[in-house]
């Protein structure tokens, strides 16, 4: 596979690295002083798939060129989902190939998927609160992480009396449909996520930490060698699905 490395940074450095492990090939390299061309048919190197992993205000002009080049991309960047709809709009116009997912970790999907299958008895017990706290490194640009919102999202999904998130420090009684997710930005924190189920009686917490870039790296160049020949907005969770029973029939969002 012939890849365009999209973001040079800490993560787009982890990516080169797993991607050459699996014998792929570095075919172009952009970074925010070589950003990606303007030109309709820019050469790109021959690249089969684009991982971009830059920053949340390129996010969304680069999904525009990879979708106006017919380029199969898969997209870390984090930051840009307020414009989930708009991407969607775009991917589907242009008959393109788009994967998205806000943590490529295949730890945390086994979280989310965990959340998911507990909320129902959460629902059914409303002694517990919920929340959600994040800490990353101090260079994180946006907040909260989108790996907490997805992990919210997968609570908010299944407990009725939980019906919006709210992601502002609380200075007075926070009300009782909000589920907290909260964030700290602290030295090298790669990434730790929390979720706390609290009652009276006894208090769960299910922890994510990552170790290191390389998983969310490894996450990502696994869904780069799936996506292309695939149509449509893909996530992480496709992938894992397409593991576990063969093909999914259909694109999933994490995040709606
Ligand atoms: P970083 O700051 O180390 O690197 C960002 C890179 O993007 C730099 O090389 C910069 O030059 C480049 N860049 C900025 N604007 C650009 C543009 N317009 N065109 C091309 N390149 C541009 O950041 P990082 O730690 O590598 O993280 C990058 C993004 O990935 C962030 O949004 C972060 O939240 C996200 N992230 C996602 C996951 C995941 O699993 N989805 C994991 C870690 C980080």
């Amino acid at each position: 596979m012939r890849i365009a490395l999209v973001g040079a940074g800490q993560m787009g450095r982890a990516v080169e690295q797993v991607a050459r492990e699996r014998g792929h090939e570095v075919a172009a390299r952009f970074d925010e002083y070589q950003p990606l061309p303007e030109a309709a048919a820019p050469d790109l190197g021959g690249a089969d798939v684009a991982i971009d992993f830059t920053a949340p205000g390129a996010a969304v002009g680069n999904i525009r060129k990879y979708c106006r080049w017919g380029l199969p991309a898969v997209v870390g960047t984090t930051g840009w989902y307020e414009r989930l709809d708009e991407v969607r709009g775009l991917v589907a116009e242009a008959g393109a190939a788009l994967l998205y997912a806000p943590n490529f970790s295949v730890g945390v999907q086994i979280l989310v998927r965990a959340l998911a299958a507990v909320a129902p008895l959460l629902d059914a017990f409303p002694e517990y609160d919920l929340g959600v706290h994040e800490w990353h490194h101090v260079r994180k640009v946006d907040s909260p992480s989108g790996t907490a919102l997805q992990l919210a999202g997968a609570l908010l999904g299944g407990v009725g009396r939980k019906t919006r998130l709210e992601t502002e420090t609380q200075h007075g009684r926070i009300a009782p449909e909000a589920l907290h997710v909260t964030s700290s930005r602290v030295g090298e924190v790669i990434g730790r996520h929390i979720v706390t189920l609290d009652s009276a009686f006894d208090a769960l917490e299910l922890k994510h930490e990552a170790k290191g870039r390389t998983g969310f790296a490894f996450g990502a160049v696994r869904a780069a060698e799936w996506l292309p020949g695939k149509t449509g907005l893909f996530t992480l969770d496709d992938v894992l699905e397409e593991m576990l029973a063969g093909p999914s029939a259909s694109p999933r969002d994490p995040l709606s």
